[in-house]
């Protein structure tokens, strides 16, 4: 074969991934179940580069050279391992499969397990930054082994944004740690989006402002320490009108967030490690809240609010207190998310660089951010750094905005507007600091009723009170 790479699964993202690798001079094999995509890809963009369509799986791997890659962009699912399975059926030892579609991370461990058996390569690789990220430059985080990145890395580095000349790809780890990154990467997407949806609805509640003035001010955030993909597309959205109404168009959309999945999976794989995103999770949660029709169909004009109403007298501040809020909010959702990588990273055996996950992350993805520049240098200066927020960066970026964090939350309550990402990172942030936490009177209660053995501050040892006896301790080893 010839072609250096090949692409299957023509759809809108293997195309423009194709035309991608096509673009950086890469003679690209291009392949689809259905044959009419991939005649579209040659007949509409042939001249990106050089392609080599087939129309069967055979050609398409015969079309190959040696060690060969083939990257799969199918729908997530039964899709995957039906591909899989038919390109295994034809390739040889040594060759390399590459998932880019959006496979939950067990699927990736289990299918590389199956595909290390008959001696290939599997590489599970996160791919964000949508249809335009494909074509232009994603962020691209693979899994998979060491000896598969060498053939396949400089690849996806050519074709991955770029930040100050860096590629926004690395190895990330074996198996299914590019999956597994990638999926927290959604889950903090979803705490970044709601965050920002409660600065905007504070502003909005608090100030009387239109949508285009909030827009405004967003488009002004983006200029300072919160400059980021989301805060310019919120300014963009806000400032755009309704060509049908004339109305604000954030007003005319149903206030319904659906969700694909990667939230939950972010939140239960928290839950199943025992990490605390609370982040993450309360933007889950808000979204189907906001799915909650019946139910919020049956408290609307029912429930008392019993609320105070907004008297903001210091515009400009109030606008600053939003901003810190909410600045501060976000570096505890990406705190919990570098915890959850680190704690999944233990567990699997990954050895997950925290820092070069930042890296990656400025440029091509969802979340690209100026801050992730810190996040990396945090890593850097201390690579088994237990807790981002406590970082010297972090804890005064944030220690600064404390005050004007609590004046938010508070004032929220008081007035009844929801801010369950704001309110719970500063409850995170408080307890993750407390000296001492009502934790023990859970514990006393567990032993109480369930003999569960708790730990004294005092002395060593695990010890059992005698409660429904005479309320003797008992110690346990
Ligand atoms: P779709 O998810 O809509 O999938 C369509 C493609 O899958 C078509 O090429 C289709 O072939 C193929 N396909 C589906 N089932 C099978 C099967 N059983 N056997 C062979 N081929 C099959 O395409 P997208 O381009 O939107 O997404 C591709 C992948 O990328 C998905 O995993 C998705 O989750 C992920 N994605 C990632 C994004 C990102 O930002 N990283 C954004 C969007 C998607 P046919 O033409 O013959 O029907």
């Amino acid at each position: 074969g010839v072609a250096d790479i090949g692409v299957t699964g023509l759809a809108v993202m293997g195309s423009n991934l194709a035309r991608n690798f096509a673009r950086h001079g890469y003679k690209v094999a291009v392949h689809n179940r259905s044959f009419a995509k991939t005649e579209r890809l040659v007949a509409e963009h042939g001249d990106d580069g050089t392609f080599v369509p087939s129309e069967s799986v055979e050609d398409f791997v015969a079309s190959l050279s040696r060690p060969r890659v083939a990257v799969i962009m199918v729908k997530a699912g039964a899709g995957t391992d039906a591909v899989i399975d038919q390109l295994a059926a034809v390739m040889e030892p040594g060759d390399i499969i590459v998932d880019a579609g959006n496979a939950h991370f067990p699927d990736t461990i289990r299918r590389e397990n199956a595909l290390r058996a008959k001696g290939l390569h599997f590489v599970g690789s996160g791919v964000s930054g949508g249809e335009e990220g494909a074509l232009l430059g994603p962020s691209i985080m693979p899994g998979g082994t060491k000896e598969s990145y060498d053939r396949l890395g400089p690849m996806l580095e050519d074709i991955s944004a770029k930040v100050d000349g860096v590629p926004c790809c690395t190895h990330v780890g074996p198996d299914g740690a590019g999956h597994f990154v990638k999926m927290v990467h959604n889950g903090i997407e979803y705490a970044d989006m709601q965050l920002i949806a409660e600065a905007y609805d504070l502003l909005r509640q608090g100030l009387g402002a239109s949508a285009a003035e909030i827009g405004e001010i967003f488009a002004e955030w983006n200029r300072g320490d919160l400059e980021s993909f989301l805060i310019e597309i919120t300014a963009e959205v806000l400032a755009h009108t309704d060509a049908d109404t004339g109305n604000a168009f954030v007003d005319v959309v149903m206030d319904r967030a659906e969700q694909k999945g990667t939230g939950r999976w972010t939140v239960q794989n928290g839950l199943d490690l025992g990490v605390p995103i609370t982040g993450i999770a309360e933007a889950t949660f808000a979204r189907a809240l906001s799915g909650s029709v019946p139910q919020r169909e049956a408290a609307r004009g029912v429930l008392p609010a019993n609320a105070g109403t907004w008297e903001v007298t210091d515009r400009a501040g109030f606008i600053e207190d939003v901003r810190q809020a909410l600045y501060a909010s976000k570096v505890v959702a990406y705190s919990q998310g570098f915890d959850q990588i680190a704690a999944a990273s233990a567990e699997n055996g990954w050895d997950i660089d925290r820092g070069a996950m930042a890296r990656i992350w400025r440029g091509g993805c969802i979340i690209r951010a100026r801050f992730l520049n810190r996040i990396t240098e945090a890593y850097e200066e201390n690579p088994d750094l237990q807790l981002l927020l406590a970082a010297p960066y972090f804890t005064e970026a944030v220690g600064n905005g404390v005050a004007a964090w609590r004046r938010i939350v508070a004032q929220a309550a008081l007035n009844g507007v929801p801010t369950p990402a704001f309110a719970s990172s500063l409850a995170y942030y408080d307890g993750v600091r407390a000296d001492r936490l009502p934790a023990a009177l859970v514990q006393a209660q567990r032993d109480f009723f369930g003999a569960h053995t708790y730990q004294r501050v005092d002395r060593p040892g695990t010890f059992h009170t005698l409660w429904s006896g005479d309320r003797s301790e008992e110690q346990q080893d």
